[in-house]
């Protein structure tokens, strides 16, 4: 598609094109000196999605909207700031041009922030067959595969169905698997007895299979520990070092030869950059976009990587930066910072990550903070862990619902949102699809 996407033209101002509304791509966007450049944010969806709490909308704790915000209000004051919806394809360096589903759009600067994948390590078969959590789509697809599984087992008689139905397989022992697991484990002991007394939830079982030696292998061993602990306590069954090798369903096949059956596979494995074509081989590194100490990409003045499809090799990170919330918003503040003091003549600085710590709920009263030299669990924790996310989520509606929401669900030991929802798919969504699927066939 040759068409040039329409956006008014600021004659006098550079324009700086910013692939990926995430984390990185919209703090970029907020903090360029829409003075000094035009910037244009472009996005799959027309709204931000904050990842660390798609699992609660997931186990029914939040609504999607609560997390959620709009692009184009969150820059409604902005002048010289334009959004379009659209999918990236791929950049030409030489005529600086960018391909999207919607037409071209030509940029002075341009900054990829286009986040990451779930990975599937190749397993085309898990892809299929496993459930994820990378986006709010995807939590909801999975609070309505949650919810079903409780329907049917009101349902059923058949004992191997029965527990088929309420077995839930997470894999993948990072943050994600552990606040998922112990999501779960609070729903069966305080809220699914309520709602379906008709089923014996001693016959549900949650199992967190982990490739690695420790759950949470990005934060201390004491915390991994105390995470372990705490999930143990509450039921939950750990494989540590294993892996999931196959999921023909209902049977789901763990690298130690144990054969469990599930109709509720959920993937939380790892991820994968999303990575646009037209760059050079050498511009990539692992798959990651390879920036140096000012987040340009290799090869290239005026393209930046930030965020989690970047990585930055230096002194400071000789295995890169993590993957997580914090590194992306110092790198997008330091791009900012750096293009906002060209126009100036002012010399740029380079990227410094300043490890601000982690933290990881477990559930109810239950987190794990590594803050420093101190790494310390339990309800001090997860008050921490409960007033950093607050204080994180865009908006202030957003923060006012969600206090709101779990200050009720602490009260009552209740989430109130278990709602299975299903869009209806209607012929007109048919037609929009298809001219999404040409569109991205051009
Ligand atoms: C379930 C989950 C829980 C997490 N929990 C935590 C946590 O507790 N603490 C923490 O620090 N980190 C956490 N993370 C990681 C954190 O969310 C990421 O590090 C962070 O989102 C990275 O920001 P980003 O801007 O690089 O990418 P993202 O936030 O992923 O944003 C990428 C954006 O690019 C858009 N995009 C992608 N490709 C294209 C394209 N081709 N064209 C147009 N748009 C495109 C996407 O729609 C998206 O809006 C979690 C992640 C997940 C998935």
């Amino acid at each position: 598609m040759d068409t040039v996407i329409n956006i008014p033209q600021a004659h006098e101002l550079k324009r700086v094109v910013i692939i990926g509304g995430g984390f990185a791509g919209l703090e970029l966007a907020k903090k360029l000196d829409k003075k000094l450049y035009q910037v244009v944010l472009i996005d799959k969806n027309n709204y931000y999605q904050f990842q660390p709490l798609f699992y609660q909308v997931a186990t029914g704790g939040l609504e999607p909207s609560s997390i959620s915000y709009p692009h184009r209000k969150n820059f409604q004051k902005n002048k010289n700031f334009h959004f379009r919806m659209c999918e990236a394809m791929s950049v030409d360096p030489e005529t600086k041009t960018i391909k999207t589903s919607i037409g071209n759009i030509t940029y002075d600067y341009l900054a990829i922030a286009t986040g990451c994948d779930t990975n599937y390590f190749g397993n085309d078969n898990l892809k299929e067959s496993t459930f994820a959590l990378k986006s709010v789509s995807e939590s909801l697809l999975l609070r309505n595969r949650i919810l079903l599984s409780f329907e049917e087992a009101s349902i059923v008689n058949n004992e191997d169905e029965i527990r088929e139905i309420l077995s839930f397989v997470i894999v993948g022992g990072g943050a994600t698997g552990v606040e998922l697991a112990g999501a779960l484990a609070d729903m069966r002991k305080s809220i699914l007895p309520k709602d379906y007394p008709e089923v014996d939830f001693n016959r549900m079982e949650i199992h967190l299979v982990d490739a690695s030696p420790r759950l949470l292998s990005g934060m201390s061993e004491k915390a991994s520990e105390k995470a372990a602990e705490t999930l143990r306590d509450r039921g939950v069954i750990i494989y540590h070092d294993k892996f999931v090798k196959s999921y023909d369903k209902p049977f789901v096949e763990i690298s130690d030869g144990t054969r469990l059956r599930s109709r509720n596979v959920f993937w939380v494995a790892g991820v994968k950059p999303n990575s646009l074509q037209g760059l050079s081989e050498n511009a990539y590194n692992r798959g990651r976009l390879a920036v140096n100490e000012y987040n340009q990409a290799q090869g290239y003045d005026n393209i930046f990587g930030i965020g989690d499809t970047s990585l930055l090799i230096s002194a400071d990170s000789p295995k890169g930066h993590p993957q997580v919330a914090q590194v992306a918003l110092q790198m997008a503040k330091q791009v900012a910072k750096n293009l906002n003091n060209k126009s100036k003549g002012k010399t740029w600085e380079v990227f410094k990550y300043k490890d601000k710590g982690s933290l990881a709920t477990i559930g109810r009263n239950a987190a794990v903070a590594d803050l420093g030299k101190f790494h310390f669990g339990g309800w001090f924790a997860w008050w921490i862990w409960l007033w950093v996310h607050i204080l994180s989520i865009v908006g202030m509606r957003n923060k006012v619902s969600v206090f709101i929401d779990w200050v009720w669900s602490y009260l009552n030991y209740d989430v109130s949102l278990r709602l299975y929802i299903r869009p209806e798919y209607s012929e007109m969504y048919k037609e929009e699809d298809a001219i999404e699927t040409n569109k991205h066939k051009k």
